[in-house]
């Protein structure tokens, strides 16, 4: 491991500042989960400075305000994951979470550092965009805010830059009727990444009849997304098993069309069909 600089702010305004006229290749520290592996492995880590932010009280805890869900950045996934809020008005999140790592990892991994590290295979980020999620960022520049789904370019590349902090991560809570669900395909039952995920929301009215339906694969498509012409094929009708099973066979058509056909295609094409129609029944 080389030699760097380490910062341990207390306030969010001094870790801004650090990262505004410190070191220009600094890096914030949130959990490590994904950092320390970065730095002990990679050899083109570059960085000569880290800000560790977890001294700062302010990027801590879940909350709520009106009809939304705040949550900060550095709460972990075991948090989450004992979140009666979070259970309440996004359960679908609380079933990703429970997906991450182990219990080692989900003490220590946050929300915040799940999103920004921006892999492919991050199980927040389906979820969170299926709620229609907003991500605040900030510098010494200001504050923005940004649609969790405009915020990658693609795997490990968002739109932030290197002075930025996430602040907060907010989402509408999920209507009464709506259900969600998470579900996620790995190489083993333990301590495993996401070789596929989907994330639902499907909202019926009393009759039924869907009224709003959401569905985002993860490490699916070059960059999150939901798939309106699946979801289109599920609004207005009273779900049976046929239509459950062409929502996955239109979830399928839609990714080989942005990926092209790959040595993946293959395995992926039936496989992201069958996730699907598994989350849509858990919505049921
Ligand atoms: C053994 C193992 C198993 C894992 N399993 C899973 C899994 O099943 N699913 C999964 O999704 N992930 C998994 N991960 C990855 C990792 O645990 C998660 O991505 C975790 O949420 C990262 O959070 P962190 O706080 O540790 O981030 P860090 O490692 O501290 O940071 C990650 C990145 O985000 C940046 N960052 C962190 N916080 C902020 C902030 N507030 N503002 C701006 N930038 C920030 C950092 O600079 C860095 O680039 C696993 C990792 C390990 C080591």
């Amino acid at each position: 491991m080389r030699p760097f600089e380490y910062y341990s702010p207390r306030t969010l305004s001094e870790a801004c500042n650090l990262l505004a006229e410190g070191e220009p290749d600094s890096k914030i520290l949130a959990g490590g989960t994904d950092v320390l592996v970065e730095m002990r492995k990679s050899s083109a880590w570059s960085s000569k400075a880290i800000v560790d932010i977890t001294r700062i009280p302010s990027l801590r805890g879940i909350g709520e305000s009106g009809d939304w869900i705040i949550i900060k950045p550095l709460t972990t996934h075991t948090e989450v994951l004992h979140s009666d809020l979070v259970r309440t008005h996004a359960p679908l999140l609380q079933t990703a979470v429970s997906t991450i790592g182990s219990p080692q990892i989900r003490n220590r991994g946050t929300v915040g550092g799940n999103i920004m590290n921006a892999a492919a295979c991050a199980d927040t980020v389906p979820p969170l965009i299926a709620l229609d999620a907003e991500i605040m960022l900030k510098s010494t520049s200001g504050e923005r805010v940004i649609a969790l789904s405009e915020f990658f370019v693609k795997p490990y590349v968002t739109v932030a830059r290197r002075d930025e902090i996430l602040v907060e991560v907010r989402f509408p809570k999920l209507p009464a009727n709506a259900r969600s669900s998470f579900v996620k395909l790995g190489r083993r039952n333990a301590l495993s990444i996401a070789r596929l995920s989907v994330a639902a929301v499907v909202c019926k009215d009393e009759a039924g009849v869907v009224t709003d339906a959401r569905i985002v694969p993860g490490a699916a498509f070059p960059r999150w997304q939901r798939v309106p012409e699946a979801e289109k094929l599920l609004i207005g009708q009273k779900p049976s098993k046929e239509l459950l099973v062409e929502g996955g066979k239109k979830v399928s058509e839609v990714m080989i069309s942005f990926t092209g056909r790959r040595w993946s295609t293959e395995y992926k094409e039936p496989v992201i069909a069958v996730l699907v129609r598994r989350a849509l029944e858990a919505c049921e």
